[in-house]
């Protein structure tokens, strides 16, 4: 239910990722169809419901282009659940969101100042700025635009066939 589901506007340009228990959702609601399935079948209540590969929502929606919303979910999705100072990948629920500059000395909750980080790393940086440390990010953290997002499409539609139709445009 955790698998990511590529989510459509009505126009077919490919907006969003979610995985598959909110794009089930999405589909039993009415306000989105399977445009392809993914070859597994969820058994709820006696029905079979096809578990979804790509969504496309029934009515189109504006997206405005600047960034998506400041969360811990979108900021593990852009740093694709990875420590940014070790690089271990780990799930989401082993994850921290770790303040570059912390927030007892003045850092903000901010895009630029929020990274994913495992366990040990935060507990390592602790209350120390970056240059404190023998630490170093494995990358600038930046805003996660549309643009960024649909880089991440590319990277994980990489591996989902299904995906791939709707990524190249
Ligand atoms: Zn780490």
């Amino acid at each position: 239910m955790q698998r990511p589901v590529l989510v459509l506007n009505a126009s077919y340009e490919p907006i969003n990722i979610c995985a598959a228990r909110r794009a089930l959702v999405l589909v039993l609601k009415g306000v989105a169809t399977a445009e392809e399935e993914h070859g597994s079948t969820l058994h709820a209540a006696r029905v079979a419901i096809p578990m979804p590969s790509v969504i496309r929502l029934l009515e189109y929606r504006r997206i405005p282009h600047q960034s998506r919303a400041l969360s811990r979910k979108n900021i593990l999705l852009r740093d694709r659940n990875t420590c940014q100072y070790c690089g271990i990948v780990l799930p989401s629920s082993e994850l921290t969101l770790d303040h570059v500059v912390p927030r007892s000395r003045g850092g903000a909750s901010s895009w630029e100042n929020l990274v994913a980080a495992c366990h040990d790393c935060n507990r390592r940086k602790g209350n120390m700025l970056l240059h404190e440390t023998d630490m170093k990010l494995t990358r600038e953290p930046r805003a996660f635009t549309l643009h960024t997002s649909r880089h991440l499409m590319r990277m994980i539609g990489h591996s989902d066939a299904k995906w791939r139709k709707y990524l190249f445009y």
